[in-house]
């Protein structure tokens, strides 16, 4: 099972947190793994994330704090709304600590109107599913891929999210199974 926790800043779509729980599902379904979608929990718990300096949240130690959430889950995916940044680095769309098994990802800069665009549902849903799938890659033990196509390709910026595909390539998705595989090995159904 992946766990999918919604972390509200300033309000998530709730529309768009159910249609990735309904894509995470039939994707993953096809390596065994469902997907459950958590109750929405507050930013306030993350506050000792924040940069006040910044204006950001520093989002390993948010990562750090959803691993401490209880269930038997092979993954666990936050998704919030507030800008997320890593140390030595302006921003990230989103962060994940493999051995942990946990990883958060913001919509923050996934949303046209950041990019002062005007709102387009799709392309925030599209771009949103390429970087949950992304960080959950990472968490099931996949490194960069050099295929830019490829899920797992390094997004510098948006264009590259919107140049990548949502799937992992074929050498990726032969590495995530063979690990999926070995993670719920004689654990019977997950
Ligand atoms: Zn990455
Ligand atoms: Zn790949």
């Amino acid at each position: 099972m992946i766990g999918l926790l919604p972390i509200k800043g300033y309000g998530l779509p709730q529309e768009l947190i159910e249609d990735l729980k309904r894509n995470l599902d039939a994707y993953f379904g096809e390596f065994g793994l469902n997907v459950e979608l958590m109750p929405e929990i507050d930013i306030k718990p993350f506050l000792d994330s924040y940069n006040e300096l910044r204006g950001q949240f520093l989002a390993s130690t948010m990562a750090y704090r959803i691993a401490r959430v209880r269930g038997d889950f092979k993954a666990l995916l936050g998704i919030t709304d507030v800008d997320l940044y890593e140390r030595g680095m302006n921003f990230v769309f989103g962060v994940a600590i493999p051995p942990l098994r946990s990883a958060i990802i913001s919509i923050y800069r996934l949303d046209p109107r950041f990019y002062r665009k005007p709102y387009n549902y799709e392309k925030l849903g599209e771009r949103t599913l390429k970087e949950a799938v992304h960080e959950l890659g990472h968490v099931f033990g996949l490194p960069h891929c050099p295929n830019p196509k490829c899920v797992m390709h390094f997004s510098n910026s948006i264009f590259d999210t919107d140049f990548k595909g949502w799937r992992f390539c074929e050498k990726c998705e032969e590495k995530i199974k063979y690990n999926i595989d070995r993670l719920t090995e004689g654990r019977g159904n997950d």
